[in-house]
């Protein structure tokens, strides 16, 4: 089983509801990983790969 952590606030989020898994979209490589309280707080991620950051 992955360990699964948001991006934004690096919590364990595997099996939490509301969590929300997309890819990068700037350069579609990586796993965005958000949980519900950042999507609601509009907490900013950076993507590893290629450093996008955004609130979307
Ligand atoms: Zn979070
Ligand atoms: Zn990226």
């Amino acid at each position: 089983m992955v360990d699964v952590k948001c991006l934004s606030c690096k919590r364990r989020i595997t099996n939490v509801k509301g969590t929300v898994k997309f890819k990068c979209p700037n350069c579609l490589k990586y796993d965005i990983v958000r949980c519900t309280s950042c999507r609601e707080k509009a907490v900013k991620y950076r993507c590893p790969e290629c450093s996008f950051s955004g609130p979307n």
